[in-house]
């Protein structure tokens, strides 16, 4: 594939770094402040209305229906603009799309592709996370609604989400992976408590636990047909997986160039290990851009990936680690009431081996669903 821009697409940039001048929100580069979460809805909302989000999504939901290379144009100037990546909400929409009906998606898509709908994604529970079949959480039809009692926990977004795509239990009579349903679940209601969780990196807004007891759902609210949760959260969870999804190539690259103009102004200060983490984050961020373009690039010539998403998650989880790594390294710990954003970039990287489905449960899908492994 050819990677140099087109006259169409060399437009678009132009365009989209005319706009960045002007409207980059300077939020840190990375997930270090209840700032920066606070800023992401008035980011998204932005980029959508300028027309820079959602540009591969079909038309009739608000997207731009434009080929997925639009998608790399944003990531890479974005990252050079030192701009917070785009919102990645792309599991949600992708998971919604294929499986819900068309008025469902009409009635809901739109609002989360534009940003004014907030939503979060309610799968995890204190004893189903990698096991996520076994999850308790009830939803029994009443008249034509469903009734909710169950507890979801590391909901990321729930304190400030509209929406919950919710995953519960509508059979607990047939075999636990074909009792599941959806439900896009209104969150501002009684019957629902939303409990912050306190992050190492003392980040308060990202995520919480979300207790259901009564919530009602209208049965019209079902994403796809009852027992079919399990195959939507299938589909969710391998695009969560994706890097390209994610948009998460601008966020390493914008951590390792702020680390790299951090060098340059004074190289003295830094010994040769601390160059050598640096060097390393760069290269690996470098080889997932490059990675996430391929996929882009396959994508566009119809290839669709299954379980490789797991080695993308495999992949993205080292490239974070090193970014982190490095940003400990040559950004330092404070001392006193210095400034500790880097310390907690570092900390934050620590999560990506966790979020979206651990390291471990992406070997284990490797080793039987790409090698064809027994399982043990
Ligand atoms: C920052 C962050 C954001 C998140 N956001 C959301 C969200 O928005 N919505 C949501 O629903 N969830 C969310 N999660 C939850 C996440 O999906 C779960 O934490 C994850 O799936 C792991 O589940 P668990 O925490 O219950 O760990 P467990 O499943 O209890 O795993 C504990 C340990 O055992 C290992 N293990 C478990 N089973 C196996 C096995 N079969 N083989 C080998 N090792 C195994 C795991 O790898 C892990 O090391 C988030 C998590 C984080 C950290």
């Amino acid at each position: 594939m050819d990677f140099g821009d087109s006259p169409e697409e060399a437009d678009f940039r132009r365009r989209l770094r005319d706009w960045l001048r002007d409207n980059n929100p300077g939020l840190p580069a990375s997930s270090t402040s209840d700032a920066y979460w606070a800023g992401q809805a008035p980011w998204h909302q932005a980029l959508y209305d300028a027309g820079f989000f959602g540009m591969s999504w079909p038309k009739d939901i608000g997207g731009q229906g434009l080929p997925s290379v639009y998608e790399v144009i944003v990531d890479a100037e974005l990252a050079r603009a030192g701009a917070p990546p785009r919102p990645s909400l792309g599991y949600l929409v992708v998971g919604i799309g294929h499986h819900a009906s068309d008025d469902v998606k009409q009635r809901f898509l739109p609002g989360l592709v534009n940003g004014r709908d907030r939503w979060c994604q309610g799968f995890s529970e204190p004893d189903a996370g990698s096991d996520l079949a076994s999850l308790r959480t009830r939803a029994e039809l009443d008249g034509d609604e469903y009734v909710i009692t169950g507890h979801k926990v590391w909901t990321s977004y729930s304190d400030a989400a509209d929406w919950c795509l919710l995953l519960a239990r509508t059979d607990p009579d047939v075999p636990k992976h074909r009792g599941l349903s959806a439900f896009a679940v209104p969150m501002r209601q009684p019957g629902i408590e939303q409990r912050p969780l306190k992050m190492i990196n003392g980040v308060t807004r990202e995520f919480g636990e979300v207790l259901f007891d009564g919530a009602r759902v209208p049965a019209a609210n079902m994403i796809g047909q009852p027992g079919e949760g399990w195959r939507l959260a299938m589909t969710v969870v391998s695009h969560e997986r994706e890097p390209g999804e994610l948009g998460y190539v601008a966020r390493y690259s914008k951590v390792v160039s702020e680390l790299g103009r951090q060098v340059k102004a004074d190289p003295g200060k830094f010994g040769p290990e601390q160059v050598r983490d640096l060097g390393w984050a760069m290269i690996e961020a470098e080889m997932l851009r490059l990675h996430v373009s391929r996929r882009l690039s396959d994508r566009m010539d119809g290839i669709s990936h299954g379980p490789e998403g797991s080695v993308d998650k495999l992949l993205m989880t080292a490239v974070e680690q090193a970014v982190g790594h490095a940003a400990l390294s040559v950004g330092g710990t404070p001392h006193g009431d210095g400034d500790d954003m880097w310390l907690k970039v570092y900390l934050y990287s620590r999560a990506q081996s966790v979020m979206g489905g651990t390291s471990q449960i992406q070997r284990n899908l490797v080793a039987s669903r790409i090698l064809g492994l027994p399982a043990s």
